[in-house]
């Protein structure tokens, strides 16, 4: 059922012990949204815990709650609550979470245009830049103040999921909200500081992955492709897509990663072709300038599906005309 925004704030209202989860694979958005709205529902005088069924990158350490964080583990004692809140996916990608909690209800809140909508309560509002920013209208809706804690893990959700406010996503209220999370007392440089840090290995793996770059689609679209062997032996991937996506005349940039014999990631951002398309016809989703999917395919074949989609989506775009060419034509 889907819910208003004042029907999702009852909801937590009426909530007394709140299990918060988000997806696997957390990054700055699952993981600041989820403690932003552990912090808001503490400060509630509510019992509040997140649980997320992954390992939490070191960097996140800079946010108030990163030592909370609970990871389900084999034969743990479930956890009973009234309510469980899944943050920025749909319910079909928190791992073992349904396992190890025992919820009254389930609501949804999500800022994917792809969200599913199968959980029971949903929220989705997907022309926010960040689930952040609707814990940050849920605040509002709620009437209650930003703690400094709550303010820096809802600025760190604001900041990683518009790209350090410069993505297309990026509204006035994405930087009012932001705005807002400055004057509760967020440091911004502490938190960019803290997250750009990388072990020097990822930085080496990085510029190991750009020099294996290949342009396809007559250079408008990029990809780095890795094999098992290749994705096994780096750290981490997170920052190759950036890093390939700034070449000119590139609309599309891809990371494929295999992770198994017949399992591949993938990762793309575009600055015109709707991604989120392509994404969702291999059963991902995401934005339409940024989403990813698995493939259950091995990684030459994977390859191979991956880029003829994404050419077959760039040839389908209007053609853009030189300036003048289009007036002759009229
Ligand atoms: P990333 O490339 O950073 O992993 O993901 C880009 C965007 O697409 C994120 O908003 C992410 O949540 C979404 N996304 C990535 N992979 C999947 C997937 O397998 N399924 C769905 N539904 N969304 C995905
Ligand atoms: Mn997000």
């Amino acid at each position: 059922m889907k819910l208003t925004l004042s029907e999702t704030a009852e909801m937590l209202t009426r909530a007394r012990r709140i299990v918060i989860t988000a997806h696997e694979n957390p990054e700055g958005d699952a993981i600041g949204s989820s403690l932003g709205l552990m912090h808001v529902l503490r400060g509630m005088g509510k019992e509040a815990v997140v649980l997320l069924d992954d390992d939490i990158p070191a960097i996140f350490k800079v946010l108030p709650g990163y030592d909370v964080i609970g990871k389900p583990a084999e034969g743990q004692e479930t956890v009973p609550a009234d309510l469980l809140v899944i943050l920025d996916t749909a319910p079909d990608r928190i791992g073992r979470v349904p396992d190890v909690t025992d919820v009254q209800a389930v609501l949804n809140i999500d800022h994917h245009r792809t969200n599913s909508g199968v959980a029971a309560y949903t929220y989705v509002d997907d022309t926010r830049a960040a689930t952040a920013e609707i814990i940050f209208d849920l605040v509002k809706e709620l009437g209650v103040p930003f703690s400094r804690e709550a303010a820096m893990c809802i600025y760190t959700g604001l900041a990683t999921d518009s790209g350090f406010f410069r993505f297309s996503n990026t509204t006035p209220h994405t930087m009012r909200a932001a705005a807002e999370m400055l004057e509760c007392g967020v440091t911004a440089n502490e938190i960019s500081e803290a997250l750009e840090q990388k072990p020097y290995q990822v930085v080496k793996d990085t510029a190991e992955a750009v020099n294996m770059a290949e342009r396809f689609a007559d250079g408008h679209a990029i990809g780095i492709f890795l094999d098992q062997a290749t994705t096994a032996r780096m750290e981490s991937t997170e920052g190759f897509i950036g890093a390939i996506r700034v070449v000119e005349g590139v609309d599309v940039a891809v990371v494929l990663k295999a992770k198994e014999e017949r399992l591949c990631r993938v990762s793309m951002r575009s600055k015109g072709v709707d991604v989120s398309e392509i994404a969702l016809s291999f059963g991902g989703g995401g934005h339409i300038r940024a989403a990813g999917c698995t493939l259950a395919m091995p990684f030459a074949e994977a390859k191979q599906a991956i880029c003829s989609a994404i050419e077959q989506a760039i040839r389908a775009l209007p053609v853009k005309r030189p300036t003048g060419k289009a007036e002759e034509d009229a």
